[in-house]
């Protein structure tokens, strides 16, 4: 089978590797459609995000969907045949974190394309049964591939306890930041604002029904954002772009008793932040580390809400194109919101 190899920083080969075989609890599958995540572009480009790096030649991508070729015989849940979605993170099921249902917070996870584990730009890709799902008639595996981003939006807003009637901002419109907004309006939040520095995402976010956008490089916008809501600010306020200074802003965009939720993985350290306004607010900090038990909830979520998930998917790219998927994400950031690989029919 073909696999996509990165082999050194901003260096991606074509390998030849033989198809995995398969445990009595395992699926086989052909990958057919994988996101590239901003953390696949990061490892591209730096070859490290924070404690991760990329020490030996790794297999780039986690969000992934496909079709079963081969199941184990133990399993139950699947068949040949079946489009299905993977979550990427696999873990031990026996440590505190495991037995509480918190996996995410597992230690031992093995996570697709997380150093030092391979991801799934490749052709097949075998994988635990459990940790696969099936996806339902009318749902393709571009959709299928996005539930992984998706569940990041949705356990966003499940951290922040967002209700009905709640405002919103989100600082940052990728692919992550206008997935928290779908998951929003699947929980019936409407007014909801959206900050970033690219117009296109901004554009994006617009069409998807954000209530105002607001460009952060040409205009004040958490002025702007006081003046929308008469000084109140804003109930849960969501950080997706794991930046600086944004981080900073959500101390004073949060409305007295409201929620920040720090969804963006921020690379270096953020020293300084007013804990004393959030705390002269009495508001909550959450934050958000990947997503557990979802999966099922947002297939079901996308599928009979109708949400428009694909809409995010600005560009697609075949799989022998990869480094230049790559390399577009980093050079044309500016004009790309999501890439996704189509890696077989
Ligand atoms: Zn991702
Ligand atoms: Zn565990």
């Amino acid at each position: 089978m073909k696999v996509s190899v990165m082999t050194g920083i901003r260096q991606v080969v074509e390998e030849e590797r033989t198809i995995p075989s398969i445990g009595n609890k395992e699926v086989l599958i052909q990958v057919m459609d994988c996101g590239i995540c901003g953390s696949d572009i990061y490892y591209y480009e730096y070859g490290r995000i924070g404690d991760f790096v990329v020490e030996k030649p790794m297999v780039l991508g986690h969000e992934c969907a496909g079709r079963i070729v081969a199941a184990g015989k133990e399993v139950k849940n699947l068949a040949v045949g079946d489009l299905v979605a993977v979550e990427p993170g696999y873990t031990c099921g026996t440590c505190e974190f495991c037995k509480k249902g918190l996996y995410n917070l597992c230690p031992d996870v093995v996570f697709l394309a997380t150093p030092p584990y391979d991801g799934a730009f490749a052709e097949y890709l075998k994988y635990p049964a459990d940790m696969v799902f099936k996806l339902p008639e009318g749902m393709d595996t571009v959709e299928g591939a996005l539930i992984e981003p998706f569940c990041v939006g949705l356990h966003a807003v499940n951290q922040s306890g967002g209700m009905l009637g709640d405002s919103a901002v989100i600082l940052g419109a990728g692919c992550i930041g206008l997935c928290t907004m779908l998951a929003l309006q699947s929980k019936g939040i409407r007014e909801i604002y959206v900050v970033d520095m690219i117009q296109k995402r901004l554009d994006m976010a617009k069409a998807l029904g954000a209530t105002e956008v607001l460009n952060a490089g040409k205009e004040d916008s958490i002025a702007k954002i006081m003046e929308f809501t008469n000084g109140k600010g804003i109930q849960l306020v969501f950080e997706t772009a794991g930046a600086r200074t944004t981080t900073q802003q959500t101390a004073k965009l949060v409305k007295r008793g409201g929620t920040v939720v720090l969804v963006g993985m921020a690379a270096n350290p953020v020293f300084e932040y007013d804990f004393g306004m959030l705390q002269s607010k009495e508001a909550k900090l959450h934050t958000v580390f990947r997503y557990r038990n979802l999966y099922p909830v947002a297939i079901d979520a996308v599928l009979r809400g109708h949400l428009p998930l694909k809409q995010i998917v600005t560009d697609a790219y075949d799989f022998a194109d990869i480094p230049k998927a790559l390399e577009d994400s980093i050079e044309k950031k500016a004009d790309m919101v999501k890439a996704v690989i189509h890696v077989s029919d």
